[in-house]
């Protein structure tokens, strides 16, 4: 399959979109899928879009967790998305939090949301094609990164991401 092609992307926000937020869950037993969530990734690459996730991650600024904690983590839920037939194209989390700065990730302070920088990153990496993409995530820095990124970001608060997305596409 030819991933390299231009189309449109759907950035999601992780916690509280895909998985429920329980706070700074970082293995495989702490992640409770939203209802719909595996579905609706699927139904996303069926459609064509890219699927991204964009995901602060500042518990690995205080020390909660490692990135390679995150890393193994997205691993596991596409090996977890895989077993529907569903696929997450790329991650990007951010671990920058301005009260936990030693230093580590200030080059990266703008991936932090509501900054748009992980989405940047992403469109630089893929070929996007910014007509048709969008955001979904759960607060306001989510929706405050998709417009600082020039897409629509629409805010999660149904109870069924599958049923949520397709409500986004068909207006
Ligand atoms: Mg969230």
């Amino acid at each position: 399959m030819n991933t390299r092609t231009l189309r449109s992307a759907v950035f999601l926000d992780r916690d509280g979109v895909l998985n429920e937020d329980s706070g700074y869950a970082y293995r495989p037993d702490q992640i409770n899928w939203i209802a719909g969530a595996k579905e609706a990734v699927r139904f996303l690459n069926k459609a064509d879009y890219y699927v991204f996730v964009v995901t602060n991650q500042t518990g690995i600024s205080r020390n909660f967790y490692t990135e390679n904690d995150v890393k193994d983590l997205h691993r596991w839920m596409n090996d977890e998305l895989a077993v529907v037939g569903a696929r997450i194209d790329d991650f990007r989390y951010s671990p920058f939090h301005p009260d936990f700065d030693d230093g580590r990730f200030r080059s990266i302070a703008h991936w932090r949301k509501p900054s748009p920088g992980m989405i940047f990153d992403l469109m630089k990496k893929w070929p996007i094609k910014r007509n048709g993409s969008f955001m979904i995530g759960d607060r306001c820095t989510d929706i405050e990164a998709a417009q600082a990124a020039n897409i629509p970001g629409f805010l999660f608060e149904s109870d069924n991401l599958l049923k949520f997305i397709q409500n986004v596409i068909s207006r």
